[in-house]
């Protein structure tokens, strides 16, 4: 997957603002053509069994219209989670959590065959309430870095960039600011995990070391988690969405 990790870059350098085309239009507007053989295949799971986001609709629309505009990776969303089975599996490179929550109900099986999926060499991402999710798998813990603590602050705030030379971080700048509900994580995983987005607390009149997004090796494959997401508006970002398409290329990678 370097070569497609290659091809995303090149994407961004011609199109640059390529994601302002990045606007749904309508939800029965989706379609999607075939992306290059070698382009990494994203399953979207956005099953919820506790709190539901509002933002759900938009970030399945975004996703698929990134996928359309940078031909970089292929995505299929879905709320069926008979999909998270090994043989299903093997048709995606990368499994993506966006906005899930609750105990979702997986099969003993469904678990081992995602564990393997990503510790065989494939990729896991996990977005904003991907750590509100299975609370009671402890490997689920382990492939998405932390669980949701609280989030007390929902307003402007200030992201500060970590290793802006990391794929997923590609063309964020060294921080950034936008409308989002900030969380905070039952434990802080910085030491076990590599942090490439924090908030700059002092931003929300806070103090401490707040990781927002981070990206770790699992077996011989790779997980990532960003923590924003809440509302539409930070799907319909260029900025987010950049870091979206940085994660899935090098999650993709091995
Ligand atoms: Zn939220």
């Amino acid at each position: 997957m370097r070569r497609a990790l290659s091809a995303l870059f090149a994407v961004f350098l011609v199109a640059g603002g390529c994601s302002s085309s990045g606007q749904p239009s309508s939800p029965s507007a989706v379609t999607q053509p075939p992306a290059p053989a070698a382009t990494p295949r994203v399953l979207m799971v956005t099953t919820t069994a506790g709190f539901r986001h509002d933002s759900i609709p938009t970030a399945r629309q975004v996703m698929a219209t990134l996928a359309a505009s940078t031909r970089a990776f292929s995505v299929t969303a879905t709320e069926d989670l008979s999909t998270l089975g090994a043989e299903n599996l093997r048709g995606y490179d990368v499994v993506m959590f966006a906005l899930t929550s609750g105990e979702l109900p997986l099969a003993a099986s469904q678990k081992s065959a995602l564990v393997d999926f990503v510790s065989s060499g494939h990729g896991f991402i996990g977005v904003h309430s991907a750590t509100d999710t299975l609370y009671e798998w402890p490997d689920y813990g382990r492939l998405v870095g932390a669980y949701f603590k609280e989030h007390p602050w929902t307003q402007q705030g200030t992201v500060v960039v970590e290793d802006a030379s990391h794929p997923a971080n590609a063309g964020s700048g060294d921080r950034f600011s936008l409308l989002e509900e900030f969380y905070t994580f039952q434990d802080n995983p910085r030491g076990r995990v590599q942090v490439l987005l924090r908030l700059d607390a002092a931003s929300v009149g806070a103090a401490g070391d707040y990781p927002l997004a981070w990206a770790q090796s699992f077996g011989a494959g790779r997980t990532y988690y960003n923590a924003l997401g809440h509302f539409p508006s930070t799907w319909m970002d260029p900025r987010f969405q950049r870091q979206l398409a940085g994660a899935i290329a090098w999650t993709a990678s091995r």
